[in-house]
């Protein structure tokens, strides 16, 4: 068979643990044999980053931003544990806020849905995407114990020296208080990443917060996406027959109840946080979770939402069989492969993906899965399997369709 040719390369970014052995598993097994893959491999694995002072980050992130799109595959974020098992020489950063932090992204997560594991809503038919803001507000905030009476004021003080007050509030015992920020430039990013994001899957995109109570704070993050959808996304999105509006979050709440799913739901930071774990949890599985950065720029990463399955990954080196799933880092590769193919205008790339996340859902259709799906599936009997005969199965699934 002749293999898919690709024209620009594909960032490839490896990790660590157990899903940087299911990486070459996939490499191997899925992607190698079918597409003539042209990638710019960089590995940050811990220990390399470790040898290069985490340079090798910043270098995946500039490649990113030279061509496009990357797949990541998890990595170990160090704590003090990973200092001593790693023989660092520092606790380097998390590689995902570097690499968020140069490409200026939002992170957007969704479930892959799947016949057999159902959620829990039963009138969710399609994924929901959380597009969550991930800078400021309470994540940011000062907080004040208020030990006995007293006033508290918010002060701004100007760059003049002139400054602005407003009462918070004047106690008359004990209280407690909190100072939160965030800045325009960042709500811009956000608006911009979900427009383009929703543009770049077709799907309609909602904006909630609470802007009825919090007529300065929410109302600004209201009028940003507004203004931005206005100048310079409105006829790109009826061009493409999609759809924006903007909510008070408890009407989206009970929005998201009612519908069947398919569109991204944008979040403020603290709403993002709690909804996304609601929306991942109700539809069955962290090990189907996709997640995407873009990049108001219009770069993108594709990655899966999991770790690097460290409790599997220990028992792997004994020598002793793992069923971990592979679904998410191989629709990390899916995506990217088909974002590629869609820019480079190459059919059969595209194709591909959706062939490679078929294979994927009809293998687990078919009732060969996992440990954690096999644990949670309406389908009477499933067949456990390990990870690499999870991998296997699909290849053979995949064989067949094509
Ligand atoms: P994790 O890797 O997501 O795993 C937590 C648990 O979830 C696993 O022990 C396993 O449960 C289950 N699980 C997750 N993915 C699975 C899969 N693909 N198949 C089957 N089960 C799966 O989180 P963690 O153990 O807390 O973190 C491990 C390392 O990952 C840390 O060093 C952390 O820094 C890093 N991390 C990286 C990223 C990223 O790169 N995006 C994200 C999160 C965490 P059972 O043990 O019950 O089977
Ligand atoms: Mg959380």
């Amino acid at each position: 068979m002749e293999r898919i040719k690709m024209t620009t390369p594909l960032v490839e970014m490896d990790g660590d643990e157990m899903t940087r052995i299911l990486w070459k598993m996939i490499k191997d097994d899925l992607i190698l044999p079918f597409v003539d893959l042209k990638s710019e491999y960089y590995d940050l694995g811990l220990e390399h980053r470790n040898e290069t002072n985490d340079q090798v980050t910043v270098d995946a992130s500039n490649a990113t931003k030279k061509y496009g799109v990357a797949v990541k595959c998890a990595t170990i974020t160090p704590n003090a544990a990973r200092m001593t098992e790693y023989n660092l020489k520092e606790m380097w950063k998390s590689p995902n806020g570097t690499i968020r932090a140069m490409l200026d992204g939002t992170v957007f997560r969704a479930p892959i849905v799947v016949k057999g594991i159902e959620p829990n809503v039963r009138t969710w038919k399609k994924p929901i995407t959380i597009a969550r803001h991930a800078y400021g507000d309470v994540y940011k905030a000062t907080e004040m114990k208020i030990p006995a009476a007293g006033k508290v004021e918010l002060v701004y003080t100007k760059e003049d020296g002139t400054e602005e007050r407003a009462l918070i509030h004047n106690f008359t015992g004990a209280g407690v208080v909190q100072g939160q920020h965030n800045v325009c430039a960042s709500i811009e990013s956000f608006a911009r990443s979900c427009f383009e994001y929703a543009l770049s899957t077709k799907q309609d995109l909602w904006f909630s917060s609470k802007d009825t109570i919090s007529k300065s704070y929410d109302h600004t993050f209201k009028d940003i996406f507004q203004e931005i959808f206005d100048a310079e996304y409105k006829e790109k999105f009826d061009a493409c027959g999609i759809e924006y509006f903007y909510t008070l979050i408890d009407d989206a709440v009970a929005r998201v109840m009612k519908s069947e799913g398919g569109f991204i739901w944008a979040c403020k930071n603290y709403d993002g946080d709690v909804m996304s774990d609601m929306i991942s949890s109700a539809f069955g599985s962290l090990a189907m979770m996709t997640s995407v950065l873009v990049s108001p720029h219009g770069y993108f990463e594709y990655e899966a939402a999991h770790g690097t399955v460290q409790r599997h990954y220990y028992k792997h080196l004994k020598g002793e069989k793992t069923s971990t799933n592979s679904v998410a880092t191989i629709f990390a590769w899916s995506g990217a492969l088909r974002k590629r193919g869609e820019l480079d205008e190459l059919p059969e790339l595209v194709k591909f993906a959706d062939d490679l996340e078929k294979a994927c859902l009809g293998t687990i259709e078919s009732g060969i899965m996992t440990g954690d799906l096999a644990r949670i599936t309406t389908i009477k009997n499933p067949k456990t399997v390990d990870s690499e005969g999870f991998i296997k199965a699909i290849r053979k699934t995949l064989e067949e369709n094509l």
